[in-house]
């Protein structure tokens, strides 16, 4: 049984990003730059976003944070997007998520330039890879495919179960691992079904798996029983237990004793969300400095 050690995957491509990163700015004397915006007091997402930072200071690129109150209106999120969006300094955006309850999120999503649009959840970035042509890949697929490639997991042919089909995971997951493989986009090709909280007899699809990716939110569901031997499972869930510790939606414990291999949590897919983000916005930095 391998474990997909996602924390120190990412840390070989941030150095593979800082040395583009460093190659970038002697080119073009461009900085790339992420603006985030927080807005409320969720613990959760202050420690996102400052990961976030970090991360990007890593690697030489310049994050500028707006932190907005709780009581900030969808009018007013709206003005600085578009603030954000004509600053030519800027060159990704990221709306940290979930907004306060009265925030529009779609609005705010839409209001984006899809050229700035890093996290790629505006629907012309999700309508250019429904169609095998992305500009930007979200962030935690994108995470999970690199795991794939980089471990020398084959997709072509295989059959990939996607437990949970959210916009920002598993749909778009779902979207990449079909395409038609090519030489630019590898980790395709694949057979896909997507399970989620409304479908019958559950375990007997994710038993028929040669790939398993789980992101439902909801502590060790998967069970040693749902998964076919010599799997391999991909934990996306990040929940926090009630002393505190964060565990996966995979009762690693239990699966890894008939996994082929293993993504942990902490230490997965999650680190590697982080480092396809800073990719994105190296990306968008390109992508600006082309068509100005
Ligand atoms: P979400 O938007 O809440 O979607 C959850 C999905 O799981 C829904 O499609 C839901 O089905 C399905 N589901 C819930 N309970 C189920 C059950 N008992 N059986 C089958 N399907 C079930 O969640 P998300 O944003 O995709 O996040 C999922 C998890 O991944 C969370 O723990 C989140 O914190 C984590 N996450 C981690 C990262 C990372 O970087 N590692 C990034 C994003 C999210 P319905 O559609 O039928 O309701």
């Amino acid at each position: 049984m391998q474990i997909l050690d996602g924390k120190k995957l990412s840390e070989t491509i941030c150095n593979e990003l800082s040395e583009q990163v460093i190659r970038f700015k002697l080119s073009t004397g461009i900085t790339p730059c992420l603006a985030a915006v927080l807005v409320g007091d969720d613990p959760a997402s202050r420690i996102y976003v400052s990961n976030k930072e970090k991360a990007c200071q890593k690697v030489g690129m310049e994050s500028r944070l707006f932190r907005l109150p709780v009581t900030t209106t969808t009018e007013e999120l709206l003005v600085l997007i578009e603030e954000l969006n004509n600053d030519t300094n800027v060159h990704g955006i990221l709306v940290q998520l979930p907004l306060p309850e009265g925030c529009d999120e779609l609005r705010v999503l839409d209001a984006i330039d899809p050229k700035k649009d890093v996290d790629a959840f505006h629907p012309e970035n999700v309508g250019l890879i429904s169609q095998g042509r992305p500009r930007y890949l979200p962030c935690t697929p994108c995470g999970i495919q690199q795991m794939l490639i980089r471990y020398g997991i084959e997709t072509a042919g295989k059959h990939v179960v996607i437990v949970g089909r959210s916009d920002i995971v598993g749909k778009p997951m779902a979207l990449m691992l079909v395409q038609k493989q090519s030489l630019s986009q590898t980790g395709a090709d694949a057979t896909v079904t997507i399970v989620h909280s409304r479908t019958k007899n559950l375990s007997d699809i994710t038993r028929q798996a040669d790939i398993l990716i789980v992101a439902i939110g909801r502590a060790c569901f998967l069970t040693a029983e749902m998964v076919k031997p010599e799997a391999v499972v991909i934990d996306v869930g990040i929940n926090r237990l009630s002393d505190g510790k964060i565990c996966g939606d995979v009762d690693f414990d239990t699966v890894k004793e008939v996994a082929g291999a293993i993504s942990p949590v902490p230490g997965g897919v999650g680190p590697l969300t982080i480092s396809m983000l800073l990719l994105n916005t190296l990306r968008a930095a390109n992508l600006s400095n082309v068509s100005e």
